[in-house]
């Protein structure tokens, strides 16, 4: 072999390397739900403990979204802010009370982005349902799937939502999209012929019918399970061989599983 033979079969090997390593995220199961901020006490979806997930290295870490009064994405998990309701107030109000840890409120988009810097932890994006109105709820689904695609993050994002009509908006914007259902009023079979990648149920539901998870696996589609915290659950779903656990305790999901 000529040395430039070799020299082009070592530049086409890392170059192939580099690719496949792009799409090599975590696999252990682990989801830390809003982040990993209990531990630490670090505020519940801030990008502290977006970055506390990753040093983890969860496979995925949760985050909800809401669209402030003035259609901006913002990640929070409650209804309001500092008291002040998201869906009514104003990006720029919402931006007078930083949070705990000095933070200021993310945008969807400047958290993917932040998220988007290291390739082994997923972000899993909730797409919370709209109190002011159905339509609102879709505006917030159509939003969130434009900005993904601005970013090119697709690779990055798994969606969950509790509003059935708010995931099949995103099947059918981006039918790619891995979309989990949340509310637990659907069996396996329902999801999939509606196009969605899996279920993300209630751990007290998923007790109730264990019998989807089998169902699942036999239709290829992905089963998460939140919020669990308790030991006994962890190790329960870990023998059923979930896909994901959804926790506000990763520390304690990695130490059962190693
Ligand atoms: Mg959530």
């Amino acid at each position: 072999m000529s040395n430039q033979f070799i020299l082009f079969f070592i530049l086409g090997a890392s170059l192939f390397s580099c690719t496949v390593q792009k799409m090599e995220f975590n696999k252990n199961k682990v989801i830390a739900h809003r982040g990993a901020w209990k531990a630490n006490i670090l505020p519940q979806n801030s990008l502290a403990s977006l970055q506390e997930a990753i040093d983890l290295n969860c496979e995925g870490s949760e985050f909800d979204v809401w669209m402030t009064s003035d259609g901006v994405l913002v990640v929070n998990h409650d209804a309001d802010h500092e008291g002040m309701v998201i869906e009514e107030t104003t990006y720029a109000e919402l931006l007078e009370k930083p949070l705990p840890n000095g933070e200021k409120i993310s945008t969807a988009e400047a958290y993917i982005e932040y998220g988007m810097q290291q390739k082994k932890t997923k972000l899993i994006f909730e797409i919370k349902p709209s109190r002011v109105s159905k339509a609102k709820g879709l505006e917030l689904a159509e939003k969130s799937v434009a900005v993904v695609k601005k970013l090119g993050a697709e690779k990055w994002i798994d969606y969950i939502t509790f509003d059935y009509d708010i995931g099949l908006r995103v099947i059918s914007l981006d039918p790619k999209a891995n979309v989990a259902y949340l509310m637990g009023d659907k069996t396996p079979q329902e999801l999939k012929d509606n196009g969605f990648f899996g279920f993300d149920y209630n751990i007290k539901k998923v007790r109730e019918h264990p019998e989807w998870i089998v169902e699942a696996k036999k239709l290829n589609m992905t089963v998460n399970v939140w919020t669990v915290n308790n030991e006994e659950d962890m190790r329960w779903l870990l023998d059923e061989d979930v896909d994901f656990i959804t926790t506000d305790e990763p520390e304690k999901l990695f130490s059962i599983i190693q």
